[in-house]
């Protein structure tokens, strides 16, 4: 049986080599300037040449992205790239405008065109245009629910379908929001987010009375939304001088926050649903993340084809990582007010925190090169995490490199070298729980 594919982000070369040694199938990447994601600048289209030989020398598969919508200005200039890219054979082109798609299509006929979930593809009618016009794979909106899912499916069996698992969600449909562009002048829709909706916003009022505007308010409820009263407003705390009228509830003002999705015990039900490819979100997120993703969700895919039942230890790998707290999504229910973080805009390490990636085992004289990430001492318990295995050791010693012995090391500093009994491998990360 052809298991789903595990795509991974891939925000440069490094993340992509860690993606598919933790267990990816296939990564996607950013051509600079028409991906939405133009603060991944780790690729370039030069070196995107060499991501795509490495990918198929592994016999796995590279996605692009060039998922703009474009201006008139930047049509031209974005058929020209497309043009160079076509010729350097990556197995599919991620995009989301209409018009190009069909230009593109006509020039190029059995170019693979994946549609971006920037398109916001909804229902099986639109799956049905989109194969018509000869596009080979719909990557889903994010609000849909396995039960729209399987019926698209049953209705267009002929189309690929890839969905979100894991990572980041806007709190509109994906781009179609117009916070970053108003506040900022960064457009989602051209790559150039700046998340604005996790900014924090101070509640404030601007009636002679707070009394006579707290009167107009009527108690909270999800279901039974209210439109703000008279007199409230937030202000985003760069931005003293703009006003924009809200209601807060007792939780603060973190309105728009989305948690970050992370499906990953719906894998079954996404497989049953028709979904071929499992897609996580996140290129501008660390080697580190790249790694433990693909390695979280390979290990519960194979689990699955195996009959095995699931092993909460990959989910609490993922709960380690750093972020907004996870909701599993649109796909079982509207998630509403569990879908979103209330409580701070930034992303943070639950439990665990990556100190170092390893980079080159001395077999002579048993010492292993670390890049240091985050602070690591002397009798530090830490774990070696690879691909296969994760082993508990102490840090027994840490050299600089002068050659002298410390009692730490800090993140961001020179790499140091710490004794191993074993070669852990290429692919090695230490973490170390927080305390
Ligand atoms: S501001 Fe937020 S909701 Fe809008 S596109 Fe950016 S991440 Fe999405």
């Amino acid at each position: 049986m052809k298991k789903v594919e595990l795509l991974i982000p891939a925000g440069d070369f490094e993340k992509l080599r860690y993606a598919f040694a933790f267990g990816a199938d296939a990564v996607y990447a950013g051509i600079p300037l028409f991906s939405l994601r133009t603060r991944e600048i780790g690729f370039t289209p030069d070196n995107i040449n060499e991501a795509i030989e490495y990918t198929h020398k592994l016999g796995k598969n590279i996605y692009l992205a060039m998922n703009i919508y474009a201006h008139n200005m930047k049509v031209k200039p974005f058929l020209n790239e497309l043009e160079k890219v076509v010729k350097m054979k990556p197995d599919g082109i991620i995009m989301t405008d209409p018009g190009l798609i069909n230009i593109a299509l006509k020039k190029f006929p059995n170019l693979v065109i994946h549609l971006s979930t920037q398109a916001n593809t909804t229902n099986w009618t639109s799956v049905k245009f989109w194969r018509d016009l000869g596009v080979k794979r719909i990557i889903l909106t994010r609000e849909l629910s396995l039960k729209e899912i399987t019926e698209m499916h049953e209705q267009v069996p002929d189309i690929e379908l890839e969905a979100f698992v894991h990572g980041s969600i806007c709190i509109a449909y994906s781009g179609r929001c117009l916070i970053s562009n108003y506040l900022n002048h960064r457009d989602a829709n051209q790559g150039t987010c700046t998340n604005s909706c996790r900014w924090e916003y101070k509640l404030g009022y601007d009636k002679g009375s707070l009394l006579e505007v707290e009167n107009q308010q009527k108690p909270y409820s999800v279901e039974n939304y209210m439109p703000p009263p008279e007199g409230f407003y937030v202000k985003e705390q760069k931005r003293v001088n703009d006003k924009f009228p809200i209601l807060e509830n007792e939780f603060g003002t973190y309105l728009m926050n989305s948690k970050d999705l992370c499906s990953i015990e719906l894998i079954p039900n996404l497989i049953k649903a028709g979904v071929i490819s499992l897609k996580a979100e996140g290129r501008t997120k660390s080697v580190y993340y790249a790694a433990m993703v693909s390695r979280a969700y390979r290990k519960a895919i194979d689990d699955y084809y195996d009959n095995k039942k699931f092993d909460s230890e990959n989910l609490r790998d993922l709960m380690a990582l750093s972020s907004r707290t996870y909701t599993s999504g649109f796909y079982t229910r509207n998630p509403r007010q569990y879908g979103e973080n209330f409580e701070d805009g930034y992303s943070t390490s639950a439990t665990h925190k990556v100190v170092g990636i390893i980079r080159n085992f001395n077999s002579q004289n048993g010492f292993t090169e670390v890049e240091v990430k985050n602070r690591i001492s002397v009798n530090d318990e830490v774990e070696i995490i690879t691909p296969e295995e994760k082993k508990l050791i102490k840090v027994k010693e840490i050299i600089n490199k002068k050659g002298v012995s410390v009692e730490a090391a800090h993140g961001g500093a020179d790499n140091v070298f710490i004794p191993l009994e074993t070669d852990p491998g290429e692919f090695a990360f230490l973490r170390s729980e927080i305390k």
